[in-house]
Order: structure tokens, then sequence, then C-alpha cells
């Protein structure tokens, strides 16, 4: 029996995906990145792929091991890594590789010679996001660099790809700009022979929000999990994850009482308390510290005083609260129960944060 899990339900995210695939005419790629957002990357993956998804996405190369291993044979791309690691290994399980600079093609290039095979790879425009990529002012150098490794058969230039800074924000002139440079960067590397099979850019939000962004290839993360990429808005996404404990313990203490770490709580009259065994070494963020929202027989209630690393504490009042009841940290919201986004309000992130943190192997994942 559990003290506390966290339950993914597989059916939702084969749901947000096919969602998501009928609202396109792109292919999709389910981004699996940070064990699936905290719901395991490989069950996350075979759900993704029940539900239409044709590509997986990964930021490290230990991140498409993980999947190769789990024997998924699909296409996949890995676009966070450095030269000096494993990439022959990466091109001899057909992983796709991003490549954003002249240092990165030159390893795939010494890698694909010593495999005797090709390696595929995206090439990554900066569009203006400054983090990976090549700036426009480095792109003509680098297309050129990759077009004539490709003619000596060492690399096939499957894609070109950039990535937004604010697509959560649908009508952002950023995107537009975005566009643009993105546009320009496909004609430059037409104009060195390069004819990318798959060109992308769109992120959930882009997806959702921006057909004109969609190209050959979309990239969902967050949806696919049944978050939303954009406040206030559901677009019919089903939450996969929900977060749930036991109460451990529950006791009467006075009024006055302090509770927790540094008595940042005090009891306003007598009151029962719940002691929950999940802290900030569970996913719990500790600046849910007398904020983060739970729901316990029914009703709902707040973290009262400090998040530990292992557990916290809540005052529900008079309310009876018997040892073992669930206590829901969060869940879909169709029964009243807090769900990711308040979460994420509650401690002033994102709910890709929430769920994300919610990873840790001292909690059991169930699936359904
Ligand atoms: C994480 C990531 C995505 C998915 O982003 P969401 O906002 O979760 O849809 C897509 N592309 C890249 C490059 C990413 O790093």
């Amino acid at each position: 029996m559990w003290q506390a899990e966290v339950q993914i339900d597989l059916g939702a995210i084969t749901s947000n995906i096919a969602l998501l695939a009928s609202g396109t005419s792109a292919q999709v790629m389910a981004v699996v990145k940070g064990d699936g957002y905290g719901h395991g990357a490989v069950p996350s993956a075979r759900a993704a792929l029940a539900g239409g998804a044709t590509w997986l996405g990964v930021c490290t190369l230990g991140e498409a091991f993980e999947l190769r291993e789990a024997g998924l044979t699909t296409p996949t791309m890995a676009w966070l890594w450095m030269p000096g690691q494993p990439v022959a290994s990466a091109i001899k399980q057909d992983i796709d590789l991003g490549v954003s600079s002249i240092g990165h093609l030159k390893a795939v290039i010494d890698a694909a010679r010593e495999t005797g095979q090709p390696a595929r790879i995206h090439l990554k425009i900066d569009t203006g996001l400054s983090r990976s990529g090549a700036t426009p002012a480095d792109w003509p150098t680098l297309v050129e660099a990759a077009a004539r490794a490709q003619k000596e058969g060492l690399v096939k230039a499957i894609g070109v790809w950039s990535h937004f800074v604010y697509a959560d924000e649908p009508g952002h002139e950023t995107i537009d700009r975005q566009l643009d440079v993105f546009h320009d960067g496909l004609e430059i590397a037409k104009r060195h022979g390069l004819d990318p099979q798959l060109r992308h850019i769109a992120n959930s939000a882009a997806t959702l929000t921006r057909p004109d962004t969609h190209f050959d290839l979309v990239r969902p993360g967050v949806a696919s999990y049944g978050l939303s990429p954009v406040e206030g808005q559901s677009f019919g996404l089903r939450p996969a994850m929900t977060a749930r404990a036991q109460a451990m313990l529950v006791k009467r203490i006075p009024q006055g009482q302090g509770i927790s770490y540094g008595h940042t709580y005090f009891t306003a009259a007598q009151a029962n308390v719940v002691l929950v065994p999940l802290g900030y070494a569970d996913g719990v963020p500790r600046h849910a510290s007398s904020s983060g929202p739970v729901q316990i027989n029914g009703k709902r209630y707040k973290v009262s005083g400090r998040v530990c690393m292992d557990q916290f504490v809540v005052d529900v009042g008079d309310a009876q609260v018997t040892e073992g009841d669930e206590v829901i940290l969060f869940g879909t919201g169709e029964h009243g129960e807090p769900t990711a986004d308040d979460w994420a309000r509650a401690c002033g992130t994102i709910n890709y944060e929430i769920v994300t943190r919610f990873g840790s192997a001292r909690v059991p994942r169930t699936y359904v």
C-alpha cells in the first residue's frame, strides 16, 4: 500500500496526442524529455505513439538511449548534447541530432566517419530565443559546411528547426519576427543545396494556437501530458498526472501553536492537523509553504507552514480526518481537486515545473 504516489493516466496522453494530431497535417513529435515531464519517458512515449505521434523528442543522448534500450525504434531526435559524448553510438542507433554550431557539426562528421554511417542531423537556427541554434550571422557558414558534408555522404540534413520565445502568447510580435528569420534561414539552406524534409518550430502553444507555424512537424511537450501552455485556456486537454498521499498522522493541537520549521504558521484555534508524507525531495516545491492547495475528503485546504524535505502539515480545523484518508495534491480537477495549474499559481511557477518535479525516485508511479 502506498503512502504517496503519482498516478499517470496513459490514456490521457494518448488522447491528448490524438487531439493535437487531429489539428494539424504535420507529423507529431511527442517531447518526452525530463523523464516525460515527470510522467515516465518510456510509458509516455508508448502512449503518445498510440495516439498518432510518429517522432519522439528528447534533450540528452542518455534520454534517447533509454528509449532505444526500451525497444522503441521510432524516429527520435536529441538536441542537447556536446562534442565528446557518444555521438557514434547515437548514429548507430539512428538517433537524429540537433546541430547548432560548426563545433557540433564537426563532432557529428567525425562520428559518422568512425561508424561509416551518415549522421541524421537537424540544423538549428536561433531565431531569437538566444539559447541554442546558430545565430543568423553564423547560419550561412553552418549551412554551407553541412551541405559539403552531405555531398561527402557524412550527414543527411533531415531537418531545419528553431524554437519560440513567446508562443504562450499567441499574438506576441516575437512570433512573426521569428517566423521571418526562420523563412530566411530556410531560403539560405535551399540556396546552399539543402532540401530538408522536416522544417519544425512549433511547441505545444504554437501547435494549439498558430497553424501557420506547423510546417512539417510539431513538437508538443506539455500539452501531451494534458497541461495547457496558455494561461486560461484548456483546449480540451486531459491532465495525465495525479499526485496524492495518505494522511500519515492526525492529531489535535492547541490554538496559537506554530507549525513546522520556523513557525511561519500558527493555528487560529484548536485544530486537527494532518501530516502528509511528501516533501521537496519528492517534488513538492518549498515555495508551496502555506500556499499549496490540497483536497482531503472532498474539501480544500492549504499547506500550513513550511514544506519540509519529506513532509508537510495541513491544518484542517475541526474537520474529522482519519489516518489513511487520501490527500490529493493535484489531479484533473474533475472532482474539485486542485490542478497542477493551481499549484503553479500558488508557487509562482508554471505547470511544467510542477509535474516535472514529481518524477522523484522515492514516490512510486502507478500507471492506469
Ligand atoms: C521542451 C521543448 C519542446 C516542447 O515544449 P512545450 O512547450 O512543452 O510544448 C519543444 N521543442 C524544444 C526544443 C524543447 O526544448
